[in-house]
């Protein structure tokens, strides 16, 4: 009988996948997925998912406790890792739980993947009066301090 795999074994330099392309501002291929995750942490819901995203904007400020809620969400949403042949061409591929979100799935990758370009940093709470959105800063110079509700859209150049 194999061995257990240990389901909370932290990562080390033997385990970690991903990190092959690094990502760089700007984020422009995170931003549907940012969109997502900015709506789960600010839902107001009480649903198994709402109150996951709500432990990782609580977490603010807190690296170790925003990786232990980001973590826990992806280990909720049962990626896995899998080799599949896609007609002549092998390809890696992640596979999810029978019943996750693939909304869910892209907005937990997006943050996961702009964390580890720039940090906890970029997961901010706005600074508009008393505005208490969870935002996530995808400029370029990672500068951003109000949400997508209190930011000035960008004035188009004729
Ligand atoms: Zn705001």
């Amino acid at each position: 009988m194999p061995a257990a795999v240990e389901p909370t074994r932290p990562p080390t330099a033997s385990n970690i996948v991903a990190g092959w392309a690094p990502l760089r501002p700007p984020f422009r291929a995170l931003l549907p997925g940012l969109v997502q995750a900015e709506e789960h942490l600010n839902a107001t819901g009480g649903q198994a998912w709402g109150l996951r995203w709500r432990a990782l904007a609580d977490a603010m400020g807190d690296p170790s406790g925003c990786t232990l809620a980001l973590n826990a969400i992806l280990a909720d949403l049962g990626i896995t890792l899998g080799l599949a042949d896609t007609g002549g061409q092998w390809r890696v591929v992640l596979t999810i739980a029978r019943d996750a979100s693939t909304d869910e799935i892209r907005a937990a990758h997006a943050v996961a993947l702009l964390v580890e370009a720039d940090g906890w940093s970029r997961l901010k709470r706005c600074c508009h009066g008393r505005c208490p959105r969870t935002f996530l800063d995808a400029t370029n110079a990672g500068t951003r301090t109000r949400c997508r509700l209190h930011t000035r859209p960008k004035r188009t150049q004729r």
